[in-house]
């Protein structure tokens, strides 16, 4: 085949240097003439390229030489937010990154037993966690890019005098993670614009008063095929039953078999690699909560314990691959990832939904237009 000129639509004979050293699509000129002829315009687009690498901030425009599961590619991204206003109280990571307190709790365990003060600062950072959400979900329409929905979600803690706890967290550039499509969680909002048929879940964490509240919904964007409709559906159904057996007495390991059974009789699997967590003054901490059966964590529910369930469901194979900017978790077979959700409170008697929406009957957004 011969490729046609991109000033006069005659037959190439030669090809763009330039384009070919910054690894943009070829372009074919008939002659030097016509290449020459075409210069100024042409030359626009290396310039395109050059603004586009100045905003990915350091991570590598598109990791050449990697090879993605899927289509889903990392668009440029807006540098890491600094504005937060000083009054607003942070997490110990906030400024190097590293979540001292987390890695020091690690080695004892220990699940903890929140007093009563401690359950009303958990209550109030759910309930702020849950009001971000909300105000993310109401942004979500092709179109939109997920950098969007980062900013509205910083503003929406910073209203709520609340610190978006991903926020640096081990390095992590953004407010919220944002997992589109094949990417089963720890996306990063880049400027992709969110196109009609995509499924998006969105991951809020506050931090509020030395609490952290954590919930993630999937969402629809426009119309989404029937496949993707039914595991968004089985995703949200799989965490309702495994909150269902929250209670004091059961035992942590027992919620992942409820999930599996679930899923695995909806055709589709459950990731491994990503697990529940117990949550409170630490973002990440005792019980270890996995969404697979026959697995070994420890620990039964007490009064006052809080932790979150939160099943990574898949459309096709469980395993699980890493972009090169290692946060972004993808499918390992390229097909889509949904999850959902919610920080829980082991209650006397079973359980309190610290994230539950508070209108529509605490139905996921998801199902609002369904
Ligand atoms: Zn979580
Ligand atoms: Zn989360």
């Amino acid at each position: 085949m011969i490729d046609s000129c991109e000033g006069c639509g005659g037959n190439a004979t030669l090809q763009c240097p330039t384009c070919k050293k910054l690894g943009l699509p070829a372009s074919h000129f008939c002659n030097q003439a016509c290449f020459k002829t075409n210069w100024s315009n042409h030359k626009l687009k290396h310039k395109q390229k050059a603004v586009i690498e100045a905003i990915t901030n350091g991570s590598a425009a598109l990791y050449p030489g990697y090879s993605y599961t899927g289509t889903l590619r990392p668009y440029p991204r807006a540098p890491r937010r600094t504005d937060l206003p000083a009054h607003i109280g942070r997490p110990d990571y906030s400024e190097d990154g590293k979540p001292i307190s987390e890695i020091e709790s690690r080695g004892i365990g220990q699940i903890r037993v929140l007093n009563q003060e401690e359950i009303q600062g958990m209550r109030l950072a759910g309930r702020l966690g849950r009001e971000v959400l909300d105000v993310a979900a109401k942004m979500v329409r092709p179109g939109v890019t997920c950098q969007e929905i980062d900013d509205a979600v910083f503003e929406a803690c910073v209203a709520r005098e609340c610190y978006p706890s991903p926020l640096n967290y081990r390095g992590f550039p953004k407010s919220c993670c944002t997992s589109v499509n094949e990417v089963i969680c720890h996306g990063i909002p880049d400027t992709r614009p969110l196109k009609d048929g995509d499924i998006l879940n969105i991951d809020i964490t506050v931090y509020k008063n030395g609490f952290h509240g954590d919930l993630n919904e999937t969402f629809l964007v426009g119309k989404v095929d029937e496949t993707g409709r039914k595991l968004v559906e089985a995703s949200y159904e799989s965490l309702r039953r495994a909150i269902e057996q929250v209670k004091p007495g059961a035992k942590y390991r027992d919620i992942g078999g409820v999930i599996q059974k679930y899923i695995n009789s909806c055709g589709f699997s459950v990731v491994r690699s990503y697990c529940g967590h117990g949550i409170n003054q630490l973002f990440h901490t005792a019980p270890s909560v996995p969404h697979y059966s026959k697995n070994k964590a420890i620990g039964i529910m007490k009064p006052g314990h809080c932790f979150t369930i939160e099943p990574m469901i898949n459309e096709g194979v469980w395993r699980d691959h890493l972009w090169p900017d290692d946060w972004t978790a993808v499918t390992a077979d390229g097909k889509r990832s949904s999850q959902f959700e919610h920080t829980l409170l082991v209650t006397d008697t079973g359980v309190e939904i610290l994230t539950a929406r508070q209108e529509m009957g605490g139905q996921p957004h998801f199902m609002d237009n369904l």
